[in-house]
């Protein structure tokens, strides 16, 4: 494509901030419209998840746009998984081999600042208060509503990309002119934020380089630190049941259920009452939809497209993926010589192909690993399994690469990632079945079957 080359992007969330930035970059023409104020203006209005867990897909990502050293300045390393047991001991399980294999926990509202001043500054524009309303696909034009007055703002389109997240009104407007065959799966499991402040002389009050779990079989907490020396805590809970957001209704309740269950974490959190009547519990769910494009007139990404329960910490680094991804199928499809619209349109089919698989696959992982946060790490089995992981990569590296590697420490496609983990699994499995240490392991019969069942992976994943 050759001239002016205009793309509105619907929310400058996540993922619409870092798309703006990468493609205003490579000289499109940015329009991104928000339903918010501007937060550097009125200050960060994100009220939940306040913080999340960056892995090496979005740390590439933000590195592609610029961000990733002004990010990266903020965030707190986390090493690994502190499991908190019932009886008051705690264990530290690594995440990877050594501090170059570790996640981080950053601010959103702080990652959401620092990619809108370096979208506004690549050449983006900004239009806050907008909510998208309607779409007209046929007219290209589109309403929005400006929430503080009611007030309707009408503009025009050539082409929308949809990174208004889960509950995405750009993709109820799609669904509405041409069915998406959209099925929302969700949870029937909620959850609660609240807050460990900083120890009374300063500092934090626990480990700060973990992310630190209290597994209880159908719930847990977990807690992310945040570099102003606080943590934010999350209880993952079911809706209905013992305990359950129905029967654990009122802060005294909430109290009750920490003194019995989560004894050593109550202390820590001396507003819980408080943060309890102020929070409501938060919805989970998945989103997945047989379409995410309606040819080159509009897409969806990130949430918007495949919303998913946050178990695995990959939402957020999967949206980044997707920007990346775009941006890069954007530009081969422009380069090719075919007319704007239908260079939209096979760079849109072509994002489609490559990353719809791979967000089902961390949909499904992401599942999963509800189970094994809420209920494996205190198991025995689950510890022998995670020994001889860790045993089989040092004999056979590049070739069985444990699980949490592949999808947090690699840019592997999730997809492959699934496939491989789910081959490892039944080996590990099998190789442990009635052991309590992995002195009885039959290691001729395991090397023999990573050896026939996994290929060494690419260099450069
Ligand atoms: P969002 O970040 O939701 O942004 C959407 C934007 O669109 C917002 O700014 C919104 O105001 C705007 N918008 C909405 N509707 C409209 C409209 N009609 N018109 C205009 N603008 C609109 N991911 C991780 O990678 N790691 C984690 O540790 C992690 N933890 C999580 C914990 C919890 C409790 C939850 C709920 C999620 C977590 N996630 C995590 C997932 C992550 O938050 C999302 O995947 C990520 O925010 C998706 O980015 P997005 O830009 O697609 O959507």
């Amino acid at each position: 494509m050759t001239g002016t080359r205009p793309i509105s992007i619907i929310g400058a969330g996540l993922a619409g901030a870092l798309l703006a930035t990468l493609l205003a970059r490579r000289g499109w023409d940015v329009d991104v419209y928000e339903k918010r104020g501007d937060p550097r203006i009125k200050g960060y209005e994100g009220g939940r998840s306040i913080n999340l867990a960056l892995a090496e897909r979005g740390r590439y990502a933000l590195q592609q746009a610029g961000a990733e050293e002004a990010v990266m300045r903020q965030a707190v390393m986390m090493r690994g998984r502190m499991v908190h047991f019932l009886d008051g001991r705690v264990q530290l399980q690594r995440y990877g081999r050594d501090d170059s294999e570790v996640i981080w926990s950053i601010h959103r509202g702080d990652l959401n600042l620092t990619l809108l001043g370096l979208a506004d500054a690549a050449g983006a524009q900004f239009h806050f208060n907008r909510r998208l309303s309607s779409v007209d696909f046929d007219g290209g034009d589109m309403v929005f509503v400006d929430d503080r007055t009611g007030a309707q703002h009408g503009a025009p389109f050539q082409t929308l990309v949809g990174a208004d997240g889960a509950g995405s009104a750009l993709r109820a407007a799609m669904d509405g002119y041409r069915p998406l065959g959209e099925r929302t799966a969700l949870l029937d499991h909620a959850y609660k934020e609240l807050e460990i402040p900083p120890a009374p002389g300063g500092g934090f009050r626990i480990e700060p380089n973990a992310l630190h779990i209290w597994p209880r079989g159908n719930y847990m907490c977990i807690a992310l630190p945040n570099d102003e020396q606080t943590f934010t805590v999350t209880l993952f809970m079911p809706n209905h049941g013992d305990p359950g957001f129905d029967t654990v209704a009122t802060p005294a309740e909430a109290r009750a259920l920490f003194e019995r269950d989560f004894p050593d974490a109550l202390p820590l959190i001396p507003e819980l009452e408080a943060d309890w009547a102020r929070n409501p519990p938060g919805v989970l769910g998945s989103v997945y939809l047989d379409r995410w494009h309606l040819d080159g007139r509009a897409l969806l990404i990130g949430d918007a497209a495949h919303a998913m329960v946050p178990f695995h910490g990959q939402g957020m680094n999967c949206a980044f993926e997707d920007c990346v991804a775009l941006a890069r199928h954007l530009e081969a499809d422009s380069a090719a010589g075919a007319s704007p619209r239908q260079a939209l349109a096979a760079a849109f089919a072509a994002f489609e192909a490559e990353r719809k698989p791979n967000a089902a696959a961390i949909q499904h992982m992401a599942l999963e690993n509800y189970i094994e946060m809420r209920d494996k790490v205190d198991d025995p089995d689950f510890l022998i399994q995670r020994a001889l992981e860790a045993a089989l990569q040092a004999r056979h590296p590049g070739r069985f690469v444990p699980h949490y590697t592949m999808v947090s420490f690699m840019r592997i496609p999730y997809a492959v990632a699934l496939e491989r983990s789910e081959i490892q699994r039944r080996i590990l499995e099998a190789a442990t079945q009635g052991l309590d240490s992995l002195d009885g392991v039959d290691w001729a019969r395991v090397d023999a079957e990573v050896i026939g069942k996994l290929q060494p992976l690419p260099q450069e994943s």
